[in-house]
């Protein structure tokens, strides 16, 4: 079908008006099965959300189980609650990881930020603090795509639309972007130390008294491709949100729920944890849409304390279904012990993409963590040069690679001047070495006849 045949049949509204795309059948394991028969490798499980693949029998029978057995729907503003919805709050939470003890479930991740803005607002009401309304957010961020999460997100293009619906009460500062900002024989402790100044200026430029909270990926996703901070970043954040008694929201929406070889990615940054955290992508792992809130006790006790009530709410949060296909998700990785394949496995894919991917000419950094992996491109890898936008290399990456049968997700990142232009490869936490070496083989190719124009 061409793309007008399809634009003009079509009654889905699909991202692109300019591609026509090809029907998804089924799935198995790591691989999209097409009308045509063939087979895609999802290396990036989407927008690294598929974390056990497309085919999970367990899952399947939890759901069915859960509607031939239990309810589909109680609404969570009611005086009812549910065993699923119950399960897989304990499931998390039994623990208190960081002191995390309360869960709020919604269907997407946008949701989530807002309702941690929300709450962080909320929180500070109760605490007699009303004025306590600004947010901190880094540049190049991305948080979600609604207006309360885009108010915090950098990224330039997402925004652009939308500039006069943003709130004036966030400011920006730099993220822990060291391939391009780290500063030449500066030390990571420098780096740091002039990124944690930057923060406590801003936050003094505000006034600490009306900050509510700072908000930031723990490994970006996609905007900075799956950038992990400098040692000690994280430490210094929470030290200063501390001093100044603001809250720390950690966005884990992408990099969450095991993908970097811990439950959450905060455990790997020394630190005793956030005040709000939020989850979604793996946490379903693509069988249904669900993200989350996790909230420290302190969060509840002063909700609790207070007004005694959450101010914030939404039909189908909490679903039932949702839930219990997630208690499906959760128990298979942790019954099969995948969070630890995903550090396992991880190492096995950055030891192939630093042998195979790293030395070519237009690939400037390779980073990562667990089975979350970006590939930057540059024109120049001497001078660290972007590609200009409308080269848009990594998209012709994306593309070279799916002509070969492998799906992997090109870059979101735009800072305005630049893409930072790069691809994901975060498969399936269930992902075999064999498969690990035909993604990464793959690619290689792709990305060798990308280049042939630019080099
Ligand atoms: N936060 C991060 C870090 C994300 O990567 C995303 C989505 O990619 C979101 C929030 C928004 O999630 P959703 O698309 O489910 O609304």
């Amino acid at each position: 079908m061409t793309v007008d045949e399809f634009v003009s049949r079509s009654h889905i509204l699909h991202r692109s008006f300019t591609e026509s795309p090809a029907k998804v059948i089924a799935g198995d394991g790591i691989n999209l099965i097409l009308e045509d028969g063939s087979r895609v490798i999802d290396a990036s499980c989407g927008p690294s959300v598929s974390c056990l693949g497309h085919s999970q029998p367990e899952i399947t029978k939890g759901i069915v189980s859960h509607l031939q057995n239990d309810i589909a729907y109680v609404y969570s503003g009611s005086p009812y609650t549910n065993g699923a919805t119950e399960e897989l709050a304990t499931m998390l939470l039994a623990n208190k990881p960081g002191g995390l003890s309360k869960a709020i479930f919604v269907n997407s991740g946008s949701e989530a930020t807002d309702a941690a803005l929300k709450l962080a607002v909320q929180y500070w009401h109760e605490k007699g603090q009303p004025q306590r309304t600004h947010f901190i957010a880094r540049k190049q961020s991305y948080h979600g795509n609604t207006i309360g999460a885009l108010c915090v997100s950098g990224h330039e293009s997402r925004r652009a639309y939308y500039k006069d619906f943003m709130s004036s009460n966030v400011s920006f500062v730099d993220p822990c972007y060291a391939y391009r900002m780290k500063h030449d024989h500066e030390s990571d402790q420098s780096f740091v130390d002039r990124l944690a100044r930057q923060f406590e200026d801003e936050i003094i430029r505000v006034g600490p008294d009306r900050i509510a909270g700072f908000v930031a990926e723990t490994v970006s996703g996609t905007t900075l491709g799956c950038l992990t901070a400098v040692p000690g970043y994280f430490k210094a954040i929470r030290d200063i949100c501390d001093r100044y008694e603001i809250l720390l929201i950690l966005d884990e929406i992408i990099c969450g729920m095991g993908k970097t070889g811990t439950m959450h990615a905060w455990e790997q940054e020394g630190i005793r944890g956030p005040d709000i955290q939020t989850i979604g992508k793996a946490l379903g792992a693509g069988f249904v849409p669900l993200s989350g809130v996790l909230l420290h006790e302190k969060i509840f006790d002063s909700l609790s304390t207070g007004s005694g009530g959450l101010a914030h709410g939404h039909t189908f949060q909490a679903h039932p279904l949702a839930c219990a296909a997630a208690v499906a998700a959760q128990k298979i990785i942790s019954q099969q012990k995948l969070v630890e394949s995903a550090k396992s496995m991880g190492k096995k894919l950055e030891a192939l993409l630093r042998k195979e991917i790293e030395p070519l000419p237009l690939v400037g950094d390779i980073r990562g963590r667990g089975l979350f992996w970006a590939v930057e491109f540059v024109l120049s890898k001497e001078h660290k040069t972007p590609f200009p936008i409308e080269a848009n290399f990594c998209s012709r990456v994306v593309k070279q690679s799916l002509e070969m049968g492998l799906n992997i997700l090109g870059n979101l990142g735009h800072t305005g001047e630049y893409q930072v232009d790069h691809i994901m490869v975060c498969p399936p936490y269930t992902v075999t070495d064999g498969e690990l070496e035909e993604i990464v083989a793959i690619l290689k190719t792709a990305i060798i006849r990308t280049s042939q124009p630019f080099t």
